[in-house]
């Protein structure tokens, strides 16, 4: 037979698919040779005729490359080719075929499919990678533990417990470790899910009792014991909820004893979950910990100017300090402000200057600033709602008269305000950041736990806004 498809494209094609037999799996390539034959075109092209648009399409989008090489490799040159579909073709026998052939087709996956669709199931953005998380002064304990434990799992730190404030890294971090591990070693079985998930469906499965064909609390347990990575964020949602946190430490402990990797971030480091979970926390404890801090003003510049250079942003290093500079809390406002900065001057077609970034944040910082009520009048709001003194509050004394309303301020300023622990701290006569991270979580605690506080929390808020 002569291997030229102009002359005899049928033949050729048969060849071909010879040729491509061990790139595709049995299936695929059979169902090739019996859905598809070849012709010549008028233009002179191997016309490759599918039965259905099916074929067709995955002739055209997952198969073209390989036949072209193997076209290349049998002839010495390019082959022009097109696939087409057949005319004449019953479209009731179309339908039914693609049903019936369909899978044939899934399961020749590339191998970044494969890893997509394995991301997909164990719920993690592919977007979050150990390479593109930026290693600096704050994290590298952490980001270490993750490197190593995604090279790892099970065998050198566990559990791993990651804690840090808002929008500093530990989803990035705890879903890197998740696709790091399906990459290198595709057969784990990852499983991502957060606190809240978690109790939603635990809540789920007691609800489903025992009926058929529901998922279970017996679906729950089998789901999560059959992890050889458990990676929860934000675990803080788990605890002080009775019935979570009990099928929590049961999943904990048959993992932990069959060596399985957990890895776990929170808001807060175990020591400050109150004593119910004592039990729990001190199994968080038995393993590593590591904190996120927030990062510095090199730190910051470092990750904007990653970002701008992995996405090819139009924007000068002096604009990006600036941006830096002026956003101090976290990574997440921090990425927001970079964007509103890049997004303002596309949208007018120029360049960023650090004129038009310092308006556009300045504008904003403002914005923020007017719609909230102020730090000092709720300082203000505070003392005369509890009859104290501002001097007493921002003073050293820790009476009971003083501990609680100095804790409603300073939850009241961060929740209102959203001003950062450390300015808070300063507010408040120079406290140490981490106090008043203590304190803000007390009251969040406390207005669960009691109607008193609870009450008089609204009360201090309802006195500002008839004022302000
Ligand atoms: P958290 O879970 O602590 O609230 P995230 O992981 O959601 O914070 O991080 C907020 C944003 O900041 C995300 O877009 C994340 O990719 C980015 N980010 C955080 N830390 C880093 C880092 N070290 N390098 C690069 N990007 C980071
Ligand atoms: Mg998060």
């Amino acid at each position: 037979m002569s291997l030229n498809y102009e002359e005899n494209p049928r033949d050729f094609w048969k060849a071909l698919l010879g040729e491509v037999e061990l790139k595709l799996s049995p299936m695929v390539y059979k169902s090739l040779v019996s859905r598809t034959t070849a012709e010549l075109g008028n233009d002179g092209t191997l016309k490759v005729l599918c039965e259905d648009d099916f074929v067709k399409n995955n002739i055209e989008k997952r198969y073209n490359k390989i036949i072209e090489e193997a076209g290349h490799k049998l002839l010495s040159r390019k082959i022009l080719f097109k696939a087409e579909v057949m005319k004449n073709n019953d479209p009731q026998k179309q339908a039914s075929q693609n049903t019936s052939f369909g899978p044939l087709f899934v399961q020749a996956r590339s191998p970044e499919e494969n890893l997509l669709e394995k991301q997909r199931k164990a719920n993690l953005s592919p977007k979050f990678t150990l390479e593109n998380f930026i290693m600096g002064k704050n994290n590298n304990l952490a980001y270490a533990i993750a490197t190593a434990v995604a090279q790892k799992p099970g065998e050198l730190y566990n559990p791993v417990f990651i804690y840090s404030g808002v929008g500093l890294g530990k989803t990035h971090l705890i879903q890197a470790i998740g696709n790091e591990i399906l990459k290198t070693k595709p057969g784990t079985n990852v499983i991502y899910t957060t606190g809240e998930a978690f109790t939603n469906e635990l809540i789920e499965a007691i609800k489903n009792g025992q009926s058929k064909g529901k998922y279970s609390t017996n679906d729950f347990r089998n789901k999560f014991r059959k992890a050889d990575v458990l990676l929860i964020d934000d675990i803080q949602f788990v605890i002080g909820k009775e019935a979570t946190q009990e099928e929590f430490f049961h999943t904990f402990n048959s993992l932990y004893m069959a060596q399985k990797q957990i890895v776990i971030t929170s808001d807060r480091p175990p020591k400050d979950f109150n004593s119910i979970a004592e039990r729990i926390t001190s199994r968080f404890s038995s393993g590593i910990i590591a904190d996120i801090q927030v990062p510095d003003m090199e730190m910051r510049a470092a990750i904007l100017r990653t970002r701008r250079d992995r996405a090819g942003d139009d924007i000068e290093n002096d604009v990006i300090d600036l941006i830096a500079e002026s956003v101090t809390t976290n990574i997440r406002e921090l990425e927001g402000a970079y964007m509103q900065v890049l997004t303002a001057s596309m949208a007018g077609g120029v360049t960023p200057t650090k004129e038009s970034a310092a308006k556009l944040l300045g504008q904003n910082i403002k914005d923020r600033r007017n719609k909230n009520v102020g730090v000092n009048d709720i300082l203000k709001a505070v003392c005369t709602y509890y009859a104290v003194k501002i001097p007493d509050i921002k003073g050293k004394k820790r009476t009971k008269e003083l501990v609680i309303p100095r804790q409603v301020a300073m939850f009241l300023i961060k929740e209102m305000t959203g001003t950062p622990y450390m300015t808070i701290g300063d507010f408040l006569g120079g406290r140490d950041h981490t106090t008043i991270m203590h304190g803000v979580r007390t009251i969040e605690e406390e207005v669960q736990k009691s109607e008193k506080i609870k009450q008089d929390v609204a009360n201090v808020k309802t006195a500002l806004k008839e004022n302000g």
